[in-house]
This record gives C-alpha cells, sequence and structure tokens, in this order.
C-alpha cells in the first residue's frame, strides 16, 4: 500500500495471499536502540550514584532536569497541601480511579495462608508477605503522569508494603507535578525523591544520605531507566528487584464486520500517540476492501485532527493491517505477536477470550476502550511490551508480595517421611543431612 497521497496510513497485508516470512517480519517489534551505548551512559551514572549519593543525584537533577533549584532531593511525608493544589474536576477524577484500583486489586488478596498435610503429622504451608521497601518509578519527562503513580501505588499501599518511596523528575522551575504529589499523600508513600532516569533508580536501589534503599523496583520509562532497573537488579551488592523488562507501547485490534470504524481507529490512535516507537495492530477478519478503507480513511481523518499527529505519523511508520480469513487466524497471529493491550471488536467477543493465549491486558467489545483500563476501570496498565506477555504477567497485588512456606512434623509425620530422606541424603551423600533424621529417630526409640 502506497502512501504517496500523503494520508496517515498502515501497511496492508492479505495473508492468504502472502507468503508467512513475510506476515513474520511485517509483525516484528520496531528495534530498539543499540544496548551496549545505552549501557555505556548508564553504568557510569550507577557508580556516581553509588560513591557520592545525595551531591550526584542533585547534579544530574541539575543537569537532566534544568532543575537547578532543586537543593535537597527528597521530599519527606506529610506532603504539604499548598504541592497539591489541584482542580475539583481532577480530584474527582483521581479520586475515581483510586477507588476502582483499589477494589480490583484488593479483591486479589489471599485471605489464608495454604495449608496441607502431605503425609499423616507433615504439615506444609505457604504464606504471603508484602514486601517491605518498594520503589515506584513514575517517568516524568515531558508528560504528567498521575496515572502511573496509581498503578503502582495503589497495589503497593493494599498489599500493605511499609515503605513506599516515589522518584519522579520534577519540573525545570523544581516543582513537582501536584497529580503526582497527591496520590503519593493518597497512597500514604514515605518520601518522593526528586529525580529521574538511572540516577533515581540507582538511589532507590542503594540507598544515599536522604533516599531510602528499596527492595524492589517497579514502574515503566524510558531506556535510560530501563537499562538501569537491569543493572541493578543483576548486582548482589544492591539486592533489589525489579518488575518486569519494559519497552515502548503497543496494541493489537482485532475487528470484525461488525465493527465500528471509527472506534477501531480511536483505538488504534490512542496507542500510536504515546511515541514514534509505538506500534498498532489491526487484524481484520474477513474485511471486504469498502470495509477496510472505511477504517483506513477514518485513521487518517483523526489523526489530522489530533495534537501529536507528529508522533502519531511516526508510530504509524511501522504499524500494520492484516487481513485474515476467520477468527481463528486472526487469534492464532494474535497469540504469536503476544500483544500487551489487546481488544477484541467482535461479535461475541467474550467468547473469544477463551481463545487468548498471550496478551498484557484484554479489553472486550465495542463499548470498551483500551483507554479505561489506563486510568480508571480498576486494571493496571503497567504491562509487558515486546513480547514479554508471553512469559511475564502485568503489574498485580502479587507484584508486591512474596511467599514463605513452612513445615511442621509430628514425631509421627517424622517417622513417616524419615526413611525417604535419609534415603535421598545418601543417593547425594550428604551425611549430615541423614543424621538430622536418624538421630531423631533414635532419640525416638530410645523414649520408649
Ligand atoms: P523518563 O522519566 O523515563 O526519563 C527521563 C530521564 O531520562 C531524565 O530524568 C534523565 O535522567 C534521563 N535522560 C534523558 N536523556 C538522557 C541522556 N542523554 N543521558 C542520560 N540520561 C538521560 O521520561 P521520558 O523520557 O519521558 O520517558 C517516559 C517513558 O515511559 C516513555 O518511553 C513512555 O512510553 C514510557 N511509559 C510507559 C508506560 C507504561 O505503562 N508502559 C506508562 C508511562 C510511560
Amino acid at each position: 500500500a502506497g502512501r504517496k497521497d500523503g494520508k496517515i496510513r498502515m501497511r496492508r497485508y492479505v495473508t492468504a495471499t502472502e507468503a508467512p516470512e513475510t506476515v513474520q517480519e511485517a509483525l516484528k517489534r520496531p528495534s530498539q536502540r543499540s544496548t551496549e551505548k545505552i549501557m555505556g551512559i548508564v553504568n557510569p551514572i550507577i557508580e556516581n550514584i553509588r560513591t557520592k549519593g545525595d551531591a550526584a543525584l542533585l547534579e544530574y537533577t541539575h543537569k537532566f532536569e534544568k532543575a537547578t533549584s532543586v537543593t535537597t532531593p527528597v521530599l519527606k511525608a506529610p506532603f504539604p497541601d499548598s504541592l497539591m493544589q489541584l482542580p475539583p474536576e481532577t480530584i474527582e477524577a483521581i479520586d475515581v480511579s483510586y477507588e476502582n484500583i483499589r477494589r480490583f486489586h484488593a479483591a486479589q488478596k489471599e485471605e489464608k495462608p495454604l495449608l496441607v498435610e502431605t503425609m499423616p503429622g507433615v504439615v506444609c504451608s505457604r504464606f504471603a508477605r508484602a514486601i517491605e521497601r518498594v520503589g515506584l518509578y513514575v517517568p516524568g519527562g515531558t508528560a504528567v503522569l498521575p496515572s502511573t503513580a496509581l498503578m503502582l501505588g495503589v497495589p503497593a499501599m493494599v498489599a500493605g508494603c511499609k515503605k513506599i518511596v516515589i522518584a519522579s523528575p520534577p519540573r525545570a522551575d523544581g516543582s513537582l507535578t501536584p497529580e503526582i504529589v497527591y496520590v503519593a499523600h493518597k497512597v500514604g508513600a514515605e518520601s518522593i525523591v526528586l529525580a529521574g532516569g538511572a540516577q533515581a533508580v540507582a538511589a532507590m536501589a542503594y540507598g544515599t544520605e536522604s533516599v531510602s534503599k528499596v527492595d524492589k523496583i517497579l514502574g515503566p520509562g524510558n531506556q535510560f531507566v530501563t537499562a538501569a532497573k537491569m543493572i541493578v537488579s543483576n548486582d548482589t551488592s544492591a539486592g533489589v528487584s525489579i518488575d518486569m523488562p519494559a519497552g515502548p507501547s503497543e496494541v493489537l485490534v482485532v475487528a470484525d464486520k461488525t465493527a465500528n470504524p471509527a472506534f477501531v481507529a480511536s483505538d488504534l490512535l490512542s496507542q500510536a500517540e504515546h511515541g514514534v516507537d509505538s506500534q498498532v495492530i489491526c487484524i481484520a477478519v474477513d474485511l471486504n476492501e469498502d470495509q477496510l478503507a472505511a477504517i483506513e480513511n477514518e485513521l487518517d481523518k483523526q489523526a489530522n485532527a489530533l495534537p501529536r499527529v507528529d508522533i502519531v505519523r511516526g508510530a504509524i511508520e511501522h504499524s500494520i493491517t492484516l487481513v485474515t480469513k476467520d477468527i481463528d487466524e486472526a487469534m492464532a497471529l494474535s497469540n504469536a505477536y503476544a500483544p500487551e493491550h489487546l481488544i477484541l471488536q467482535i461479535e461475541g467477543a467474550e467468547d473469544v477470550v477463551s481463545m487468548v493465549q498471550n496478551a498484557g491486558s484484554v479489553f472486550i467489545g465495542s463499548w470498551t476502550p483500551e483507554s479505561v483500563g489506563d486510568y480508571s476501570a480498576g486494571v493496571n496498565h503497567s504491562l509487558p511490551t515486546y513480547g514479554y506477555a508471553k512469559q511475564y504477567s502485568g503489574v498485580n497485588l502479587a507484584s508486591y508480595v512474596k511467599h514463605i512456606t513452612s513445615s511442621n512434623l509430628t514425631k509421627e509425620g517424622l517417622r513417616n517421611v524419615g526413611p525417604a530422606v535419609m534415603q535421598m541424603a545418601k543417593v547425594e551423600e550428604l551425611e549430615a543431612h541423614r543424621r538430622a533424621v536418624s538421630l531423631r529417630l533414635a532419640a525416638m526409640d530410645e523414649e520408649k
């Protein structure tokens, strides 16, 4: 499909007439910038934070955020009201979103420990504990992202994390986005770190004079943030874990002839406006030329009316429409792609959910635009990208929880399981292991 007419249009492939390799190639994510180069920038930043602490953190905030008026890198709770002055309609929107996210994540709580008697007298148990200290990265840059603060902060609060640290780059005048301060207040954050990028990640991983060290770092961010998360989580001396690898946002819309072309176009565009590296895919199930043209015309018309039309143009450059013969083929392609967001604008959409194997979050039917999940429905918007939906879950309550197991044996229990343990220890030639059981069995015999 040509774009010589200047229209904003996705390349179109009809799977019945294309080689499978061509379709696979078209479904590839746009390649990301060389990680080696990024590592070369990020490693020295991390090292500087480790060795020079707050002084280095401030230096980077002055350099990257141009916020030279910032002289203390951390704002501790309670946060002053003057820093969260917002119009009532914004407060209302944040409060509604907060409550829905809280309800959905509270329902994910495990009420009781798991308890199983595997043999008479051998009781195994598993119980959950919230990770004590979490660091939440809320991207700054140009956008205001209170939704990300909600998506990361509310489950941390619901899980019962004792210390919630939020890091976000300040604006050039040194101030924090009031929406983020308001969310930090609502979720009971201990502090806000006024820093961004690799330096903010390193400060939370190792701690500085004023930044609290955390046990896990969660949150999206640009390539510097992502690289820093990978590096600190690989450093055993930091003792910190991360949520998941992050890449540019993406959506896959499956549409059949019952789909409203204007709705389909608006969903594709709501991801395309995220960034030039975003990718959007439309799988058209058995649509004819007129129906395809209707979607394409809507896309062009709506895109040109958007304030971020230039970003959209960039994203659409590497976005495609695939025309398939039926829903089975459409879902097979979608599962192979493993989209971050999957939108089903098809007849009987609810019944097709059983065919979804790989996706971050699914939006079912024509009245469920993906933006409801980005903000206010209750589901989380921190989701696996770049095909990682094949093995990762999005952020959820379990992201803030770990499990501890316990065993509790009676004398009878040890008699029952002891012989197996001793034989296993013998096979592995671990004599102390074997004796830990045999000594006890002998003691039982003596008691008699
Ligand atoms: P950011 O907060 O991720 O990064 C800003 C920081 O980048 C700065 O503080 C600075 O320290 C660092 N930086 C910039 N240029 C640098 C350089 N040359 N060398 C070293 N460090 C440098 O904000 P952003 O850049 O606006 O990116 C936000 C990202 O988060 C986007 O990629 C967006 O798609 C993503 N995002 C994803 C989700 C999601 O849920 N998937 C949500 C929101 C945002």
